[in-house]
């Protein structure tokens, strides 16, 4: 049988990182690109992303790594956007696709979209898929697989553009959902940023108390601590760029959430216990419509193997 061509001659993938890494292998799984290439400037960075077989080419400078490029993907920190775009503006090839996988954006249209020029897609999109890892070594193939993308497209945009990069997408595993920028920003929002915003605070304020030492914190931390510690060992750089790039969503739902906490205080306060039980009711059946959704695992502790007590 023979193998069907690539559905891009040449990607080039600006960042590689988790998100950059984990493209790079899922086109290479689904045979998405003729060429993969890389821009990635720093030379340690480089060094190790070779050492991994990142891409077919890496590229310490811009113009080499986006020439002749049928799609281009930003995946690097959301504060870097504006200026590459901005580098990488005369040397994108007529009628090329331009991406990007940041978590958020309306930021990220207001700041690349002027400065993209005519004839190139701009296409804003956003992977629901993710892990607290960094770097080109953590990337895998399957990151995409049965989750979300999320693909912004400003109303005038290209129909067949945006159709390619819905199937690519699709090929990299994901299911594809067409949104505003402004809705996805809210949506994520009480998905993704405020409950990371909880866990930086729960694991801060926890490092922070007088009263339980250190060590005891990480000796219990396995009576639910724990899973937020996960979430706060997420990317510093990536995350500050989320806050202050989705800055409104974020109050807006901050400010719902703080009513509800004050309300769950006053329940305990006052020793309300039809209200609590009733609260823990309907998020318990939340959490097995997520199940059910295939979005995450019944398996007890989340998957995780006991600790081997025979290891110290
Ligand atoms: P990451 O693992 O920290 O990787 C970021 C990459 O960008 C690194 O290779 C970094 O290189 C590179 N980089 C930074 N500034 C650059 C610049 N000016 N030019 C070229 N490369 C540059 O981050 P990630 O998790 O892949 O996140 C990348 C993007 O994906 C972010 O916009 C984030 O919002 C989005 N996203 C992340 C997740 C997630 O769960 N992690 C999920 C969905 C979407 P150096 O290390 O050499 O600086």
């Amino acid at each position: 049988m023979t193998k069907s061509p690539p559905l891009f001659g040449k990607i080039s993938l600006i960042g590689a990182g988790l998100i950059g890494s984990s493209i790079a292998q899922a086109a290479r799984r689904a045979n998405l690109a003729g060429h993969i290439a890389a821009y990635v400037p720093r030379a340690e960075t480089r060094a190790r992303a070779e050492r991994i077989g990142f891409a077919d080419s890496l590229h310490d400078e811009l113009p080499p790594a986006i020439e002749n490029a049928d799609l281009v993907v930003l995946a690097t920190p959301v504060s870097a956007y504006a200026e590459l775009a901005r580098a990488m503006a005369p040397h994108l090839k007529q009628g090329a696709i331009l991406t990007d996988v940041g978590s958020v954006k309306s930021a990220v249209i207001k700041d690349v979209a002027p400065l993209v020029p005519k004839g190139v897609h701009f296409i804003p999109g956003h992977p629901v898929a993710g892990t607290e890892q960094s770097g080109p070594e953590a990337g895998f193939a399957e990151l995409f697989d049965g989750r979300w993308c999320i693909l912004t497209p400003p109303p005038d945009s290209n129909a067949q553009a945006v159709e390619k990069l819905k199937e690519f997408w699709r090929r990299c595993g994901s299911d594809v959902e067409i949104m505003d920028a402004t809705h996805h920003d809210r949506v994520l929002a009480i998905t993704s940023h405020v409950p990371h915003l909880i866990a930086y605070n729960i694991v801060g304020t926890a490092a922070d108390l007088e009263t339980v030492t250190q060590s005891e914190v990480i000796k219990y931390s396995a009576s639910g601590f724990r899973d937020f510690t996960r979430i706060a060992a997420s990317d510093p750089t990536m995350w500050r760029d989320i806050f202050l790039n989705n800055r409104d969503a974020v109050l807006e739902m901050l400010g719902r959430f703080n009513e509800d906490l004050a309300a769950l205080q006053r329940a305990v306060r006052w020793g309300d216990g039809d209200a609590l039980f009733n609260l823990f009711t309907r998020t318990r059946a939340i959490r097995r419509s997520i199940i059910e959704a295939g979005q995450d695992t019944a398996e007890p502790n989340f998957g995780r193997q006991p600790r081997d007590k025979t290891k110290t």
